[in-house]
């Protein structure tokens, strides 16, 4: 069970930080692309960065590409649930391996009985939006399951109105372990912040190099902490380091 964060709490000052972007950082839109961050959330996040001497990381299953267009360049992008990064001030790489198109027509077939979903491109990964049909993850997970035989590799992950087929190798808490060996985050806390599912690797990563993760929202979860909301985050995040 997490504890909630309050006012008081003593933010490390040798910490690094992972956010998450989508319900972390920015609300849910039905649209995922005409998301985008208020000029004021950038500041808070450009000078936590500046703070943080640059241990400072956007980690989301967002694809790498698209990530970059929606938070600073200037910050360190990890996306593809940590498949892949970008540096700051370097673009993200736009040669990503596709996922299987045979395997992809055979989805198409199948989700096209499923009115008001809509299937996301992410390079390896394949999203499966139902933001209109919250209830049907588990449907749709069942649906494309025996689909996906010839595919070894690749899991089926459920999140908050998605259904992600990637391969087992993108999960938050490998990209967050691979970043901490990079400068500068190498020798600090790792501090992992998200709502999702795909946050809980995350904040089982961070917890075993001797940080701890917060959860927005409520809900069974690794994270030390939770915060209510995504306003309360900022709040969070603006208290001086
Ligand atoms: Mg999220």
């Amino acid at each position: 069970m997490a504890t909630t964060l309050n006012k008081d709490f003593a933010f490390p000052s040798n910490a690094a930080l992972f956010l998450d972007f989508d319900g972390t950082l920015v609300g849910f839109q039905d649209n995922p692309y005409s998301v985008h961050l208020a000029n004021s959330e950038i500041s808070c996040l450009l000078n936590l960065n500046d703070k943080l001497d640059g241990a400072l990381a956007i980690i989301s299953g967002r694809d790498i590409v698209d990530l970059s267009k929606r938070v600073p360049i200037a910050l360190w992008r990890i996306g593809n649930h940590g498949l892949y990064s970008a540096a700051p001030d370097t673009p993200p790489p736009n040669d990503l391996p596709k996922f299987s198109s045979d395997i992809r027509r055979k989805i198409d077939t199948v989700m096209s009985q499923v009115p008001e979903i809509w299937i996301e491109d992410k390079g390896p990964v394949l999203a499966i939006h139902h933001r209109k049909k919250p209830a049907l993850g588990l449907a749709i997970s069942q649906a494309i399951s025996p689909l996906l035989a010839p595919l070894k590799t690749h899991i089926i992950q459920v999140g908050n109105c998605v259904v992600e087929i990637k391969p087992a190798s993108a999960n938050k808490g490998i990209g967050l372990r691979k970043q901490m060996t990079r400068d500068p985050f190498l020798g600090r806390i790792p501090i992992m912040i998200g709502d999702d599912t795909t946050d809980e690797e995350g904040f089982i990563a961070a917890k075993k190099l001797g940080g701890f993760g917060i959860k927005i929202g409520h809900g069974p979860t690794q994270a030390k902490y939770n915060l209510l909301n995504i306003q309360d985050l900022y709040s969070f995040l603006r208290l001086p380091t």
